[in-house]
């Protein structure tokens, strides 16, 4: 199957995106070259060599911002998974930078003045001003990372985590203050420093505006407000928001979802990803959360008139990836509400789509009033399957290799998006290989932002 516009569109940018970030640094280490390596004596090449490794940790710590800066065209195009697991990477790749970078400028310097590593290490400290600061900003860094060592993070409740990952700010803080007074490379080229604060503003800048700026002008333009919630299945609820001015057409594509914060008693304080559940911003945004946890459970209770942020729209997982070949949708359980807005983002394409959504209970199928509704206006097929108590009409059991043979005779020359609990996506992911479906035929999306 050909590649769409879409798919060529997005590899493009990402390959814009990974561009520039390899000629900045490729710019850096030009620039030291001539600089400082050139310029540096032998008895200094180790601490030379400290320097760029301080100049690519700091590059590295800036380019974890950008990942998580929510730059429209990175969310669009790069996506919030890949963003997560380059964020992951480099948050190791910090690491090791980090001890790299310690290690060359104290055993440099330590050769020179002829001490030992821990009579070096305390002689930076009475002889460069401000490199406590650069300590401290080593420790947080070095917390914050092993926090995020999967086994570790997955003891820590998220809300935990986040806060201890909120202290990364002042470490870069510290950072920049020991950078500007104690690099060599920034005290010496009046150019390079006002680049390197560039680069700074730059990242910083859209950080503040994407996470903070643009929320606080939308929520003046739009004064996004819950208008109506409405039970939609057992611990489900549909949460609609009303704006005071209606949506442009291109606000989300079916599929994407938001990062909220409601204003209301205990949620306040906390954002959390939920599907725009809507297919078309014409009809307004909408979340549709299923209670799981402390949060989701307070958030079904919450009420008319509550103000709120929305923080997007974000994601790939869209009806832009199904283009080219007829859709294939697959959802377990609460799953099932981003594909509910992509079959009616599909419009008329819709009548070439089938759905298979499986549940445990007929009391578990949410949104199915609207996805039937959908299925008679546009002809799209859908299939319940129920794992624990099926009714007459629905199937028994999960959705296994077998079943989607049966009820999709064509899986082949099918595009399928997929969303449900992970046991179930890996498991269904492979019986479509085993079917014969090509692997980039397959769209994913993962209800939690876990970045392996
Ligand atoms: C892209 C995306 C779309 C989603 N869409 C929907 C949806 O349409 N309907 C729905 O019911 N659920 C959706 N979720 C899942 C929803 O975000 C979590 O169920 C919810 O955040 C759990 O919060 P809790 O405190 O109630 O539960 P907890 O028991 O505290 O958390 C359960 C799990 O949810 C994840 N999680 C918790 N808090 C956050 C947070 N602030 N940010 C990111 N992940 C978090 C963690 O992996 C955690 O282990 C979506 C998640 C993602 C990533």
């Amino acid at each position: 199957m050909a590649k769409t516009w879409a798919d060529k569109k997005q590899e493009t940018i990402r390959t814009l995106f990974f561009s520039v970030i390899f000629l900045n640094a490729f710019g850096i280490f030009l620039f030291w070259l001539t600089n400082n390596w050139q310029n540096a004596p032998a008895d200094l090449r180790l601490v030379s060599i400290g320097d760029l490794l301080g100049l690519f940790l700091a590059l590295s710590v800036l380019h974890q911002f950008v990942l998580q800066s929510r730059l429209p065209v990175m969310e669009r195009y790069v996506g919030t998974v890949l963003q997560q697991r380059l964020h992951r990477l480099n948050g190791y790749l910090i690491f090791y930078l980090l001890l790299a970078h310690i290690f060359f400028v104290t055993f440099g310097h330590q050769h020179l003045h002829n001490l030992n590593f821990i009579d070096q290490t305390v002689s930076q400290f009475e002889h460069y001003p401000w490199v406590w600061l650069a300590y401290i900003a080593a420790v947080i860094l070095i917390g914050v990372i092993a926090m995020s060592i999967t086994m570790v993070r997955s003891k820590l409740r998220y809300e935990y985590w986040y806060l201890i990952h909120l202290s990364v700010y002042i470490a870069v803080l510290s950072a920049f203050w020991h950078q500007i007074n104690n690099g060599l490379d920034l005290l010496s080229n009046d150019v390079f420093r006002a680049y390197w604060y560039a680069l700074y503003i730059v990242v910083l800048g859209t950080i503040g505006w994407y996470r903070f700026g643009r929320l606080v002008m939308r929520y003046f333009i739009y004064d996004f407000t819950v208008s109506k919630v409405e039970k939609a299945a057992g611990g489900v609820v549909s949460i609609y928001i009303s704006s005071k001015k209606p949506l442009p057409d291109d606000f989300f594509i079916p599929g994407q979802f938001g990062i909220w914060r409601f204003f209301a008693k205990k949620l306040w304080w906390q954002t959390h990803p939920f599907t725009i559940s809507t297919g078309s911003p014409k009809n307004g945004l909408r979340l549709t959360p299923k209670a799981v946890g402390d949060y989701t459970t307070d958030l079904q209770k919450i009420k008319p008139g509550t103000k709120l942020f929305f923080d997007g729209p974000h994601g790939v997982f869209t009806t832009e990836r199904l283009e080219g070949a007829k859709p294939l949708f697959i959802a377990g359980g609460i799953g099932i509400t981003p594909i509910r807005a992509m079959l009616e983002g599909l419009g008329d394409k819709a009548k070439d789509a089938i759905v298979l959504y499986s549940v445990r209970s007929p009391g578990d199928l949410a949104l199915s009033s609207e996805l039937e509704e959908i299925s008679k206006r546009t002809g799209a097929k859908i299939h319940y399957i129920f794992s624990e108590n099926a009714p007459k009409s629905g199937y028994k059991g999960i959705i296994d290799k077998q079943l989607v043979a049966k009820l999709v005779k064509d899986v082949k020359k099918r595009k399928v998006a997929l969303c449900g609990p992970p046991g179930m996506m890996s498991a269904v992911e492979q019986a479509l290989i085993e079917l014969g479906v090509p692997k980039e035929h397959i769209f994913t999306e993962r209800f939690a932002f876990t970045a392996k």
